[in-house]
């Protein structure tokens, strides 16, 4: 009998530990196929009007972004907060401007990511949590987005529409930069790297010349700490290509290959 339960046991074990190694085989596949499904004419017709730096999109990115649109779609579920309805069109700039963070080859589409809270307008929230200087507000705060690394993202739908017109900033692309930063191990302003050194050295003289001077591009919220200085970078980067290159070419630069696009607009 003893001999009987250790054979199950054994057994089990192979099962689970063969299932451990085709999961990422098994999901890769249904994502594949996932991505061969259209997502819906109306929404991948309304792309080009959805990320602001489509023109600057080979064609083969724009197809990369439709492909990873896809897949945010079918994996993530949208909540309307306060009475909003969310339509298609709220759908597809919300994800399209998610996926432009992951055109890279391969990229996983923020697997993490399952629920997204869109909200008419800015939102208040009261945190308990400390700030970037310890200190802890008794103060409710208006907030235009929030990522949680429970794998939740907060949004304000006004906010999001203007990042969609071509507004200098994009709510959207800022809370997802976080989530890519919840995917390293630490949340400190750095995703998954290779080179971790050019990163870090890159960033640092961004994140001092922002206290010291400002930048004309980058947002003053971004000396507030290194993972909002990597976040408000990304906004600049796809919202204001152009600028971001003549003011700070090294940042433009390191998050052009990490990012694997170029947002300058085509001559
Ligand atoms: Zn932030």
């Amino acid at each position: 009998m003893a001999t009987l339960i250790a054979w199950a046991v054994v057994a089990g074990l192979c099962c689970l530990a063969v299932g451990l190694v085709l999961q990422p085989l098994w999901r890769r596949r249904h994502l594949a196929r996932v991505a061969e499904r259209s997502a819906g004419e109306h929404i991948e017709a309304a792309l080009p009007k959805a990320v602001a730096c489509w023109p600057a999109l080979t064609g083969a990115q724009r197809q990369r972004l439709i492909h990873q649109l896809r897949i945010f779609l079918h994996e993530k579920q949208f909540h309307g907060c306060n009475g909003l309805d969310i339509t298609d069109d709220m759908r597809c700039i919300i994800a399209a401007n998610a996926c432009l963070l992951r055109l890279q080859a391969d990229a996983d589409c923020f697997p993490a990511v399952r629920h997204i809270l869109v909200y008419p307008g800015g939102f208040w929230v009261q945190h308990d949590q400390p700030d970037a200087d310890g200190l802890v507000s008794d103060e409710p705060a208006l907030l235009s987005g929030e990522a949680w690394d429970a794998g939740r993202v907060i949004l304000s739908w006004e906010d999001c529409e203007a990042a969609a017109r071509g507004d200098g900033g994009n709510v959207i692309v800022h809370e997802f930069a976080h989530q890519l930063d919840y995917e390293a191990t630490q949340a400190d302003g750095a995703p998954p790297l290779a080179d971790y050194e050019t990163w870090a050295r890159v960033f640092g003289e961004i994140f001092e010349q922002l206290r010291d001077t400002g930048s004309p591009v980058l947002d003053l919220y971004g000396a507030s700490e290194p993972a909002e200085c990597f976040a408000v970078a990304t906004e600049s980067f796809f919202q204001q290509g152009d600028a971001l290159q003549a003011h700070h070419p090294a940042l433009y630069d390191l998050l052009s290959t990490y990012f694997a696009v170029d947002t300058r607009r085509p001559s």
